[in-house]
């Protein structure tokens, strides 16, 4: 299927072509025609999919229908987006698409100064991309008129619930036309039943739309678990990104001062490294992020909320250096990688302490990630499948502690893969099998 037969106008088609994009992914095939007939929609679509041109596509397409009587102040098009990053890109999306329509479009959230906002919504939008919190300041000093939108989109809505924006949401709704009167898109990558509570609210009659198994990864997405000692991740990171010559790769740490001290760390390693979380003022982060596309940073650190929305062309590694406590962040974590057809790594260095953590997300997605044991990092070599399957190891106490522990001692001050002389670059797959199988004797102590 071609984009001309999905019945965009002749603009967005050269567009469209002047990206390079030769045919449409799937989420833009089912998305765009409903969207374009101006049905509710509610898409599944994760992160990677394309699904920002499935909307933007046909929103731009709408504006240029006109609508009588209509003041040039009144926002005709919003979407809500769960991060600044996210909104920047939405925007940036529609400034790509919409190059050749006329149009005006202004993006909006927090940590910047409200007053050329102002400005802006003041010559007049007709799309207006939006973080909630920073929308509902205007909204309280009326310096935006939502009263006449035709098309609200709620991007990543599942994110959105998890950052605890569904009463900013709520307070809205208020402000715009009723679920009747307006069409509204829904985009999430997780369905909770939250996000279907929501989505009663919001749309009409929608049509469902979904481009991959419910919270399932992206296929092409190569995942992996590395177990290993907490204490020991850093020197394992630094290790495999020196000796396997990853020069883009994405790391996320749980929590913003384990972002500064990682990137702190690798930095000591020889590692170009920066982290990327709330705390930085916007400047900095999207300083960080340009240095990063363009190689001078090797390495991104960065927490769940600052990385949502990222989109980095052909990203080819994602690093767990911590599981995430929620297990939908796993899966969009993952997503930064293998975006628009490229193949991708999502490794995760799991310690004892995150086994719970792991089984959360392997029950989420329905599937064991495969677990690879690095030589030099095994913690015992008795594998006992089956007993382990059971999640019990029958095996007398003594026998259990004989771990034959092998790991390679620090001298000198040096890590272990420091002194390692005549072996390969990357470090060893000592086995490889279900994580289940393995769980409890990689972590049996
Ligand atoms: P998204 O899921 O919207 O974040 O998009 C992920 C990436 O896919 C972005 O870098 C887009 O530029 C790219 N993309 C979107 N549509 C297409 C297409 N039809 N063909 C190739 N790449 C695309």
């Amino acid at each position: 299927m071609s984009f001309e037969s999905l019945g965009l106008s002749a603009e967005l088609l050269r567009a469209v072509s002047e990206q390079g994009y030769n045919e449409p992914t799937p989420i833009q095939k089912q998305a765009i025609p409903v969207i374009l007939q101006g049905r509710d929609i509610m898409a599944g679509a994760q992160t990677g999919t394309g699904k920002t041109a499935g909307f933007t596509l046909p929103l731009l397409q709408h504006l240029t229908t006109e609508t009588v009587n209509r003041s040039p102040h009144e926002v005709r098009v919003l979407v809500l987006t769960p991060t600044r990053e996210l909104a920047a890109q939405v925007a940036a999306s529609i400034e790509t698409y919409g190059r050749h329509l006329p149009h005006r479009s202004a993006v909006i959230f927090g940590g910047v100064n409200i007053n050329p906002q102002i400005d802006k919504l003041r010559r007049g939008v007709d799309v207006l991309i939006a973080t909630p919190g920073r929308l509902l300041d205007h909204v309280q000093r009326k310096t935006v008129d939502l009263s006449k939108v035709e098309i609200l989109v709620l991007d990543e809505a599942d994110r959105m619930l998890d950052m605890g924006f569904i009463h900013d949401i709520r307070r809205i709704l208020k402000q715009i036309p009723n679920k009747h009167d307006r069409q509204s898109l829904l985009f999430s990558a997780t369905f909770s039943r939250e996000i279907k509570q929501l989505a009663d609210q919001l749309l009409n009659r929608p049509e469902l739309v979904e481009v991959a198994r419910r919270n399932s990864t992206v296929d092409l997405i190569e995942q992996l678990v590395h177990p290993v000692d907490k204490h020991r991740k850093r020197e394992l990171l630094s290790h495999m990104i020196g000796s396997q010559y990853w020069q883009q790769v994405l790391v996320f740490t749980r929590t913003k001062h384990g972002a500064n001290r990682l990137a702190r760390q690798l930095a000591q390693d020889g590692l170009s490294a920066t982290a990327i979380h709330g705390n930085k003022s916007q400047a900095a982060r999207t300083r960080a992020l340009a240095d990063f596309k363009q190689g001078s940073v090797r390495v991104l650190v960065a927490t769940d909320i600052a990385a949502r929305g990222l989109d980095i062309d052909q990203l080819p590694h994602v690093v767990n250096y911590e599981l995430p406590n929620v297990p939908e962040d796993y899966i969009h974590r993952i997503g930064r990688t293998g975006r628009a057809g490229n193949e991708g790594t999502a490794i995760s260095l799991v310690s004892p302490d995150e086994r719970k953590l792991l089984a959360d997300i392997e029950r989420l997605l329905k599937r064991q990630i495969p677990v690879q044991v690095l030589e030099g990092y095994e913690r015992t070599t008795v594998e006992r499948p089956s007993a382990a399957r059971n999640g019990h190891d029958r095996r007398p106490q003594a026998s259990r502690n004989n771990h034959n522990d092998r790991r390679p001692k620090a001298r000198n001050g040096k890590p272990a893969h420091a002194r390692r002389r005549g072996r390969s670059a990357a470090p060893k797959q000592s086995s490889r099998t279900g994580y289940s199988a393995l769980a409890d004797r990689v972590f049996s102590d």
